[in-house]
Protein backbone atom coordinates (compact mmCIF):
# COMPACT_ATOMS: atom_id res chain seq x y z
CA UNK A 1 0.00 0.00 0.00
CA UNK A 2 1.42 3.77 -1.14
CA UNK A 3 1.78 6.33 1.19
CA UNK A 4 -0.77 9.31 1.84
CA UNK A 5 0.34 12.31 0.53
CA UNK A 6 -1.26 15.73 1.82
CA UNK A 7 -0.95 18.99 -0.25
CA UNK A 8 -0.87 21.84 1.85
CA UNK A 9 -1.83 25.38 0.41
CA UNK A 10 -2.52 28.31 2.11
CA UNK A 11 -4.58 31.13 0.70
CA UNK A 12 -5.22 34.22 0.98
CA UNK A 13 -7.18 36.43 -1.11
CA UNK A 14 -6.89 33.74 -4.25
CA UNK A 15 -10.11 33.43 -5.77
CA UNK A 16 -8.44 33.94 -9.00
CA UNK A 17 -5.91 31.30 -8.95
CA UNK A 18 -8.01 28.71 -7.05
CA UNK A 19 -10.01 26.55 -9.67
CA UNK A 20 -6.84 26.35 -11.47
CA UNK A 21 -4.77 25.26 -9.13
CA UNK A 22 -7.20 22.69 -7.78
CA UNK A 23 -7.65 21.31 -11.56
CA UNK A 24 -3.45 21.18 -11.53
CA UNK A 25 -3.47 19.68 -8.14
CA UNK A 26 -6.34 16.77 -8.73
CA UNK A 27 -4.39 16.22 -11.81
CA UNK A 28 -1.27 15.50 -10.40
CA UNK A 29 -2.72 13.40 -7.57
CA UNK A 30 -4.28 11.34 -10.34
CA UNK A 31 -1.31 10.20 -11.83
CA UNK A 32 0.77 9.89 -8.78
CA UNK A 33 -2.03 6.90 -7.18
CA UNK A 34 -2.16 5.70 -11.02
CA UNK A 35 1.58 4.92 -10.84
CA UNK A 36 1.23 3.79 -7.52
CA UNK A 37 3.43 5.86 -5.87
CA UNK A 38 0.03 7.69 -3.35
CA UNK A 39 -2.30 6.03 -1.70
CA UNK A 40 -6.42 6.62 -3.02
CA UNK A 41 -6.95 8.44 0.42
CA UNK A 42 -4.39 11.56 -0.63
CA UNK A 43 -5.48 15.19 -0.43
CA UNK A 44 -4.94 19.00 -1.32
CA UNK A 45 -5.39 20.73 2.10
CA UNK A 46 -6.50 23.81 1.60
CA UNK A 47 -5.59 26.52 4.26
CA UNK A 48 -8.00 29.47 3.85
CA UNK A 49 -5.90 32.82 6.02
CA UNK A 50 -9.25 34.75 6.95
CA UNK A 51 -9.45 35.85 3.08
CA UNK A 52 -12.11 38.52 2.45
CA UNK A 53 -13.07 37.40 -1.08
CA UNK A 54 -14.27 34.05 -2.18
CA UNK A 55 -11.67 31.98 -1.61
CA UNK A 56 -13.38 30.17 1.24
CA UNK A 57 -16.42 29.89 -0.99
CA UNK A 58 -14.59 28.38 -3.78
CA UNK A 59 -12.78 25.58 -1.44
CA UNK A 60 -16.17 24.75 -0.14
CA UNK A 61 -17.38 23.87 -3.81
CA UNK A 62 -14.37 21.86 -4.45
CA UNK A 63 -14.93 19.84 -1.84
CA UNK A 64 -18.16 19.17 -1.98
CA UNK A 65 -17.58 18.04 -5.83
CA UNK A 66 -14.35 15.84 -4.58
CA UNK A 67 -13.85 14.60 -1.29
CA UNK A 68 -10.11 14.82 -2.60
CA UNK A 69 -9.76 18.71 -1.51
CA UNK A 70 -10.16 19.23 1.71
CA UNK A 71 -9.76 22.46 3.71
CA UNK A 72 -9.49 24.05 6.94
CA UNK A 73 -10.81 28.07 7.32
CA UNK A 74 -8.98 30.15 10.25
CA UNK A 75 -10.73 32.63 11.99
CA UNK A 76 -8.85 35.52 10.64
CA UNK A 77 -5.63 36.65 8.75
CA UNK A 78 -3.05 35.37 10.52
CA UNK A 79 0.23 35.55 7.73
CA UNK A 80 1.29 32.75 5.77
CA UNK A 81 3.60 31.17 7.95
CA UNK A 82 0.83 30.70 10.86
CA UNK A 83 -1.09 29.30 8.21
CA UNK A 84 1.55 27.03 6.99
CA UNK A 85 1.48 25.70 9.97
CA UNK A 86 -1.94 25.24 10.64
CA UNK A 87 -2.22 23.02 7.18
CA UNK A 88 1.04 21.10 8.15
CA UNK A 89 -0.42 20.46 11.81
CA UNK A 90 -3.35 19.34 10.76
CA UNK A 91 -1.90 17.13 7.82
CA UNK A 92 0.24 15.64 10.62
CA UNK A 93 -1.71 13.45 11.79
CA UNK A 94 -3.66 12.02 8.93
CA UNK A 95 -0.36 11.77 6.13
CA UNK A 96 2.83 9.65 5.51
CA UNK A 97 3.91 12.69 4.00
CA UNK A 98 3.08 16.63 2.92
CA UNK A 99 4.27 18.81 0.43
CA UNK A 100 3.83 22.60 1.09
CA UNK A 101 3.37 24.87 -1.42
CA UNK A 102 2.05 28.37 -2.78
CA UNK A 103 -1.59 28.74 -4.32
CA UNK A 104 -0.30 30.34 -6.95
CA UNK A 105 1.96 27.90 -8.90
CA UNK A 106 4.93 29.63 -8.54
CA UNK A 107 6.27 26.55 -7.13
CA UNK A 108 6.38 23.88 -10.34
CA UNK A 109 3.89 20.82 -9.51
CA UNK A 110 6.26 18.61 -11.72
CA UNK A 111 8.78 18.78 -8.92
CA UNK A 112 6.23 16.69 -7.17
CA UNK A 113 7.52 13.71 -8.32
CA UNK A 114 11.23 14.19 -7.61
CA UNK A 115 10.21 14.66 -4.02
CA UNK A 116 7.74 11.76 -3.55
CA UNK A 117 10.55 10.00 -5.07
CA UNK A 118 13.13 11.09 -2.46
CA UNK A 119 10.90 10.36 0.57
CA UNK A 120 10.63 6.72 -0.45
CA UNK A 121 14.08 6.83 -1.04
CA UNK A 122 14.80 7.37 3.01
CA UNK A 123 14.50 11.70 3.07
CA UNK A 124 12.65 12.93 6.08
CA UNK A 125 12.35 16.40 4.74
CA UNK A 126 12.76 17.56 0.60
CA UNK A 127 13.57 21.30 -0.36
CA UNK A 128 12.58 22.55 -3.28
CA UNK A 129 15.45 25.02 -4.15
CA UNK A 130 14.95 27.29 -6.82
CA UNK A 131 17.79 26.45 -10.19
CA UNK A 132 17.24 30.40 -11.57
CA UNK A 133 15.29 33.67 -10.72
CA UNK A 134 14.71 34.18 -14.33
CA UNK A 135 11.05 35.10 -13.94
CA UNK A 136 11.39 36.98 -11.25
CA UNK A 137 11.88 41.16 -11.65
CA UNK A 138 15.25 42.22 -10.96
CA UNK A 139 13.63 43.74 -7.97
CA UNK A 140 12.40 40.81 -6.49
CA UNK A 141 15.25 38.63 -7.42
CA UNK A 142 17.90 41.55 -5.78
CA UNK A 143 15.96 41.62 -2.69
CA UNK A 144 15.45 38.42 -2.31
CA UNK A 145 19.40 37.21 -2.72
CA UNK A 146 20.52 39.94 -0.84
CA UNK A 147 17.95 38.91 2.14
CA UNK A 148 19.45 35.29 2.35
CA UNK A 149 22.84 36.50 2.48
CA UNK A 150 21.63 38.80 4.91
CA UNK A 151 20.00 36.21 7.31
CA UNK A 152 22.88 34.02 6.70
CA UNK A 153 25.20 36.87 8.43
CA UNK A 154 23.00 37.56 11.23
CA UNK A 155 23.02 33.92 12.02
CA UNK A 156 19.85 32.68 10.67
CA UNK A 157 21.11 29.24 8.76
CA UNK A 158 18.37 29.11 5.74
CA UNK A 159 18.66 26.87 3.03
CA UNK A 160 19.81 29.02 -0.41
CA UNK A 161 16.71 29.93 -2.35
CA UNK A 162 14.48 27.61 -0.73
CA UNK A 163 11.31 29.14 0.26
CA UNK A 164 8.57 27.28 1.60
CA UNK A 165 8.12 24.60 -1.01
CA UNK A 166 9.37 21.41 0.71
CA UNK A 167 7.90 17.71 1.43
CA UNK A 168 8.03 16.54 5.04
CA UNK A 169 7.65 12.91 6.61
CA UNK A 170 5.38 12.15 9.11
CA UNK A 171 8.17 11.97 12.14
CA UNK A 172 9.75 15.36 10.25
CA UNK A 173 5.97 16.95 11.43
CA UNK A 174 5.81 15.36 14.63
CA UNK A 175 9.29 16.95 15.12
CA UNK A 176 8.64 20.51 14.43
CA UNK A 177 5.10 20.21 16.13
CA UNK A 178 7.80 20.03 19.45
CA UNK A 179 8.89 23.73 18.29
CA UNK A 180 6.84 25.54 20.63
CA UNK A 181 8.24 29.34 19.66
CA UNK A 182 5.42 31.64 19.11
CA UNK A 183 7.09 33.94 16.83
CA UNK A 184 7.14 31.07 13.74
CA UNK A 185 10.18 31.16 10.76
CA UNK A 186 9.32 27.95 9.40
CA UNK A 187 12.69 27.94 6.91
CA UNK A 188 14.87 28.05 9.79
CA UNK A 189 13.38 26.05 11.96
CA UNK A 190 12.75 23.17 9.99
CA UNK A 191 16.57 22.65 9.31
CA UNK A 192 16.88 22.43 13.13
CA UNK A 193 14.61 19.30 13.10
CA UNK A 194 17.44 16.82 11.31
CA UNK A 195 16.53 13.98 9.64
CA UNK A 196 17.96 12.83 6.23
CA UNK A 197 17.45 15.21 4.02
CA UNK A 198 17.37 15.90 0.22
CA UNK A 199 17.04 18.40 -2.28
CA UNK A 200 15.00 19.05 -5.46
CA UNK A 201 15.97 21.49 -8.21
CA UNK A 202 13.19 23.38 -9.60
CA UNK A 203 12.35 26.54 -12.06
CA UNK A 204 10.14 28.89 -10.16
CA UNK A 205 7.41 30.22 -12.66
CA UNK A 206 5.64 33.58 -12.91
CA UNK A 207 2.18 33.91 -10.85
CA UNK A 208 -0.55 32.99 -12.94
CA UNK A 209 -3.20 35.36 -12.56
CA UNK A 210 -3.77 37.82 -9.01
CA UNK A 211 -0.90 39.66 -7.40
CA UNK A 212 1.49 39.33 -5.04
CA UNK A 213 0.33 38.89 -1.54
CA UNK A 214 3.92 39.90 -0.22
CA UNK A 215 4.74 43.32 -1.09
CA UNK A 216 7.72 44.78 0.19
CA UNK A 217 6.52 46.41 3.15
CA UNK A 218 5.41 42.52 3.81
CA UNK A 219 9.12 41.84 2.80
CA UNK A 220 10.69 43.79 5.37
CA UNK A 221 8.74 42.60 8.18
CA UNK A 222 9.23 38.95 7.40
CA UNK A 223 13.15 39.26 7.16
CA UNK A 224 13.06 40.80 10.49
CA UNK A 225 10.77 38.73 12.05
CA UNK A 226 13.19 35.47 10.45
CA UNK A 227 16.19 37.35 11.84
CA UNK A 228 14.84 38.69 15.48
CA UNK A 229 13.02 34.84 16.17
CA UNK A 230 15.92 32.56 14.78
CA UNK A 231 19.19 34.22 16.36
CA UNK A 232 20.17 36.63 19.12
CA UNK A 233 23.42 37.28 16.90
CA UNK A 234 22.21 41.17 16.07
CA UNK A 235 22.83 41.49 20.05
CA UNK A 236 26.63 40.44 19.96
CA UNK A 237 27.05 43.09 16.89
CA UNK A 238 26.28 45.69 19.35
CA UNK A 239 28.73 44.25 21.98
CA UNK A 240 31.31 44.18 19.71
CA UNK A 241 30.38 47.68 18.64
CA UNK A 242 30.88 48.88 22.15
CA UNK A 243 34.28 47.52 22.09
CA UNK A 244 35.38 49.13 19.15
CA UNK A 245 34.09 52.20 20.08
CA UNK A 246 36.01 51.55 23.69
CA UNK A 247 39.36 51.03 21.39
CA UNK A 248 38.58 54.63 19.73
CA UNK A 249 38.47 56.14 23.26
CA UNK A 250 41.90 54.65 24.01
CA UNK A 251 43.41 56.33 20.33
CA UNK A 252 41.48 59.49 21.19
CA UNK A 253 43.50 59.75 24.37
CA UNK A 254 47.09 58.92 22.77
CA UNK A 255 45.79 61.54 20.30
CA UNK A 256 44.76 63.97 22.65
CA UNK A 257 47.80 63.56 25.11
CA UNK A 258 50.36 64.10 21.72
CA UNK A 259 48.16 67.27 21.16
CA UNK A 260 48.07 68.83 24.43
CA UNK A 261 52.30 68.33 24.78
CA UNK A 262 52.01 70.68 21.87
CA UNK A 263 50.47 72.58 23.58
CA UNK A 264 48.07 73.49 20.45
CA UNK A 265 44.75 72.46 22.57
CA UNK A 266 42.18 74.34 24.26
CA UNK A 267 41.71 74.32 28.26
CA UNK A 268 39.35 70.92 28.78
CA UNK A 269 39.39 69.35 25.49
CA UNK A 270 41.57 66.57 26.38
CA UNK A 271 39.74 65.24 29.33
CA UNK A 272 36.31 66.02 27.63
CA UNK A 273 36.94 64.18 24.43
CA UNK A 274 38.66 61.14 25.93
CA UNK A 275 35.59 60.64 28.39
CA UNK A 276 32.46 61.30 25.45
CA UNK A 277 34.32 58.43 23.67
CA UNK A 278 35.09 55.87 26.47
CA UNK A 279 31.27 56.85 28.16
CA UNK A 280 29.94 56.19 24.90
CA UNK A 281 31.90 52.77 24.20
CA UNK A 282 31.48 51.82 27.82
CA UNK A 283 27.71 51.91 27.45
CA UNK A 284 27.60 50.57 24.58
CA UNK A 285 29.42 47.61 25.65
CA UNK A 286 27.31 47.33 28.69
CA UNK A 287 24.04 47.04 26.77
CA UNK A 288 25.51 44.39 24.84
CA UNK A 289 26.42 42.24 27.61
CA UNK A 290 22.83 43.13 28.74
CA UNK A 291 21.15 42.08 25.85
CA UNK A 292 23.26 39.06 25.98
CA UNK A 293 21.30 37.81 28.27
CA UNK A 294 17.90 38.99 27.53
CA UNK A 295 19.22 36.76 24.26
CA UNK A 296 19.37 33.87 26.56
CA UNK A 297 16.52 34.48 28.02
CA UNK A 298 14.30 34.73 24.71
CA UNK A 299 16.16 31.56 23.40
CA UNK A 300 15.19 29.61 26.91
CA UNK A 301 11.53 30.76 26.57
CA UNK A 302 11.14 29.72 22.76
CA UNK A 303 12.27 25.77 24.67
CA UNK A 304 13.49 24.71 21.73
CA UNK A 305 14.13 20.95 21.32
CA UNK A 306 17.46 19.48 22.19
CA UNK A 307 17.51 16.33 20.50
CA UNK A 308 15.31 14.00 18.55
CA UNK A 309 15.44 10.06 17.91
CA UNK A 310 16.38 9.13 14.61
CA UNK A 311 16.28 5.41 15.60
CA UNK A 312 16.74 3.52 19.22
CA UNK A 313 18.31 -0.04 19.66
CA UNK A 314 16.69 -1.15 23.42
CA UNK A 315 13.74 -3.86 23.51
CA UNK A 316 13.66 -3.14 27.49
CA UNK A 317 10.12 -1.74 27.70
CA UNK A 318 10.68 0.35 30.49
CA UNK A 319 8.73 0.94 33.89
N1 LIG B 1 -0.56 33.93 1.97
C1 LIG B 1 -1.27 33.62 3.12
N2 LIG B 1 -1.51 34.62 4.03
C2 LIG B 1 -1.04 35.91 3.86
C3 LIG B 1 -0.29 36.20 2.69
C4 LIG B 1 -0.06 35.18 1.76
O1 LIG B 1 -1.70 32.49 3.32
O2 LIG B 1 -1.30 36.75 4.73
C5 LIG B 1 -0.31 32.84 0.97
C6 LIG B 1 -0.74 33.16 -0.44
O3 LIG B 1 -2.09 32.87 -0.65
C7 LIG B 1 0.17 32.25 -1.25
C8 LIG B 1 1.44 32.21 -0.42
O4 LIG B 1 1.07 32.66 0.89
O5 LIG B 1 -0.35 30.95 -1.36
C9 LIG B 1 2.55 33.05 -1.00
O6 LIG B 1 2.09 34.35 -1.30
P1 LIG B 1 2.47 35.12 -2.65
O7 LIG B 1 2.43 34.17 -3.80
O8 LIG B 1 1.59 36.32 -2.76
O9 LIG B 1 3.96 35.57 -2.34
P2 LIG B 1 5.17 35.74 -3.41
O10 LIG B 1 5.19 34.49 -4.24
O11 LIG B 1 4.87 36.94 -4.20
O12 LIG B 1 6.39 35.87 -2.54
MG1 LIG C 1 3.70 33.76 -5.25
Amino acid sequence: MADILYIVIPCYKEEEVLPETARRLGEKLDQLQRAGRISPESRVLFVNDGSTDRTWSIIQKLHTADKRFSGVDLSRNRGHQNALLAGLMTAKDRCDMAISMDADLQDDIGAVDAMVEQYYAGCDIVYGVRSSRKKDTFFKRFTAEGFYRLMNFLGAETVFNHADYRLMSRRALEGLAQFKEVNLFLRGIVPMIGYPTGTVEYERGERFAGESKYPLKKMLSFAMEGITSLSTKPIRYITLLGFLVFLVSLVMLVYSIVRWAHGDTVIGWASVICSVWAIGGLILLALGVIGEYIGKIYLETKGRLRYLFNEMLDEHEGR
